[in-house]
């Protein structure tokens, strides 16, 4: 039961994933969650560090989306300024948006990986749809008030898994 809640890796943050250490997974396609994975869920604008990070990841070849449960106007705002495809109002966990986003791309889920500072949403989701999860501290201590009860459940299911498991925050790949 608990092997759907793990991540595959837990990683301080995601700017420092790089094409090569993606390609030596075999993977070829990065899922991203918005709210703070990249951004603060309460800043409006995207980054520096988000646009440059999709970009050298981009000429290296690797495709890259942006999933979020977000609204529209939210997460087109960021996709736009970072010239990323996206898919808003995601519902994670839920199995569709996520093969939505494979079909778009046009990848398998063995060559992915969904990035993402949420258990129930990001990983949970896509551990279900055989993606590589990684797990990513969140940028911002607080989070809005649709995720209270989620992080709730959240802590329940990080002392379970640090009890049992070998994982443990890493800050690359
Ligand atoms: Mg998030």
């Amino acid at each position: 039961m608990l092997k759907n809640f793990s991540p595959d890796r837990m990683l301080t943050t995601p700017f420092g994933i790089t094409a090569d250490q993606l390609r030596k997974m075999g993977k070829t396609t990065v899922l991203t969650d918005l709210d703070n994975t990249l951004l603060a869920w309460d800043q409006l604008d995207a980054t520096d560090e988000i646009y440059n990070w999709f970009r050298v990841l981009e000429e290296a070849g690797i495709k890259v989306m942006i999933v979020s449960n977000n609204n529209e106007e939210r997460v087109k705002r960021v996709a736009v300024a970072t010239k990323i495809p996206y898919l808003a109002k995601a519902k994670k966990p839920l199995a569709a948006s996520f093969q939505k986003a494979l079909a778009d791309l046009g990848s398998t889920p063995e060559e992915t990986v969904m990035i993402g500072d949420q258990i129930m949403t990001d990983i949970f989701g896509g551990n279900r749809q055989k993606l590589t999860t990684i797990f990513v501290r969140p940028v911002k201590d607080t989070d809005g008030f649709a995720t209270k009860f989620n992080r709730f459940m959240e802590r329940i299911i990080l002392k379970q898994l640090a009890k049992k498991s070998e994982l443990k925050w890493e800050d690359s790949l």
